[in-house]
């Protein structure tokens, strides 16, 4: 592993009984001969010291994302088009460092720029998590040709466009390596209803993830995707309102709940960091077994 940084650390040691079951009638040592005990080190899950990029960091999922990483160490660079001091006070909250960075993702280049910027005033990036996307809801013979443009263009292209960003930055720099976590979707495996832009794009971000994992992984850079399943954020605003499809999906789901933006956070952490090495090209499930069924 030749992240740059204070790799490993350690953290403080636990003592868990193998059968994961509280052990507090015998001492360390005894459940060590027995052995009965594991001594942890989480260090390869940790994200100390590195800097981590999360588009659409204001709110929901990106907020999830950008507060779990801190609380796994990281340092946070949040990019959005709105204000984004809600995060900045949770992530100070756990401790963490935010920054803000300025962008409208509906325009690619312009997402492309900001991440040059951020990585020449700032310094460089470890981690890139695409996660701003919107969605758009008509029947598909009824879906405008700006209601297409429009996803495709945040969902997708811009996707393309940091990825390809941030992989000529890392790659530029011998030894550097980098991990892209892409936000897709379940409708990456689905097609879901009345949402035809917004499906097409989330296949798009599964197969670009897939095809940038073959090209960059020998190359030191990880691309990987969460799918989301049904979480609590604005995204879904609209289908939790509507009582019929709210209890539809509810009753589909194993987990019997909604997600909520931390699921997807810790899961995004892991992907960051060095326990996920060798994952190359995968989307993840973290849908409450949504998929599964
Ligand atoms: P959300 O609450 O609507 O947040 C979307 C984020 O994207 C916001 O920060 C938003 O910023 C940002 N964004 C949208 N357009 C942008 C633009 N042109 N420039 C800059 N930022 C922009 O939705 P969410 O549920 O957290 O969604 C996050 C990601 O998860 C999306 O990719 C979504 O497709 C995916 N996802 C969500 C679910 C779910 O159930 N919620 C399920 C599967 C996948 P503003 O606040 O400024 O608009």
């Amino acid at each position: 592993m030749s992240w740059p940084g204070n790799w490993p650390i350690h953290l403080p040691r636990r003592h868990i009984a193998c059968d994961g079951e509280p052990r507090n009638d015998q001492s360390f040592e005894q459940r060590q001969a027995k052995g009965m005990t594991s001594v942890s080190d989480l260090s390869s899950f940790s994200l100390t010291g590195k800097r981590i990029l999360v588009t659409g960091a204001n709110t929901g999922i990106g907020q999830g994302i950008a507060v779990s990483v801190a609380r796994a160490g990281g340092l946070v660079v949040g990019v959005g088009r709105s204000a984004m001091d809600d995060t900045a006070g949770k992530v100070a909250a756990v401790g963490g460092s935010f920054e803000a960075a300025k962008a409208d993702l509906g325009d690619p280049a312009e997402g492309a720029a900001m991440l040059d910027r951020v990585w020449d005033e700032s310094g460089p990036l470890d981690g890139l998590v695409n996660n701003a996307g919107i969605i758009r809801r008509a029947d598909a013979v009824d879906l405008s040709e700006a209601d297409w443009d429009d996803v495709m263009d945040v969902n997708l292209k811009t996707v393309f466009r940091l990825c390809q960003g941030f992989a000529r930055r890392v790659l530029a720099e011998p030894g550097r390596r980098g991990k892209i976590v892409n936000i897709a979707s379940v409708l990456s495996f689905q097609g879901g209803i009345r949402v035809a832009s917004y499906t097409a794009s989330k296949h798009g971000v599964l197969g670009l993830s897939r095809l940038l994992a073959c090209e960059w992984a020998a190359k030191g850079i990880n691309v990987n995707g969460i799918a989301p399943g049904y979480i609590e954020t604005n995204n879904t605003e609209a289908l939790r309102a509507d009582p019929e499809r709210s209890a539809g999906i509810l009753g589909r789901i194993p987990a019997g709940r909604w997600g909520g933006a931390d699921d997807i956070g810790d899961a995004a952490v892991f992907l960051l960091a060095r326990a996920s090495d060798y994952m190359h090209g995968a989307v993840v499930p973290v849908d409450g077994g949504w998929l599964a069924r």
